[in-house]
């Protein structure tokens, strides 16, 4: 038994959960560092200034480095506005993450792909 108060606290800095930010007015994805589970203050559009933002889940963003998922994409041809308006875009990003883990994307996973790229609206909005 150790004396009470005494437990090492595990360092907060060595993995950051990512989320996607999408902007109401424009559709554009900002990607954000948060700290703790708050949204934090003053988020908007890096496209339109709006602060209109819902926060994405897309499966397979937690503790990736901004590296990491930019390694994933090809920036020259994919990550401008119409890359983000295609719906048919949403959750290749999970995809693309799953395949690189060797990890096949189970039904759930698949039907809920086939959701949100049918109904975008059904993204937006946390699904703990
Ligand atoms: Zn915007």
């Amino acid at each position: 038994m150790g004396a009470p108060g005494l437990i090492p606290r595990a360092p907060e800095n060595d993995s950051m959960p990512i989320y996607e930010y999408k902007c109401t007015s424009c559709g554009r994805v900002t990607t954000v560092l948060v700290q703790g589970y708050k949204d934090p203050e003053g988020l908007c559009c890096e496209a339109c200034s709006s602060t209109g933002m819902k926060r994405v889940m897309s499966g397979a963003n937690y503790h990736r480095s901004a590296s990491d998922r930019l390694s994933s994409y090809d920036p020259a041809s994919r990550l401008d506005d119409s890359f983000y308006r295609d719906t048919r875009n949403i959750g290749l990003h999970a995809e693309h993450m799953l395949k690189k883990a060797g990890v096949k994307p189970n039904d759930e996973f698949k039907a809920k792909l086939e959701r949100i790229r049918t109904d975008p609206s059904s993204v937006i909005k946390d699904e703990d």
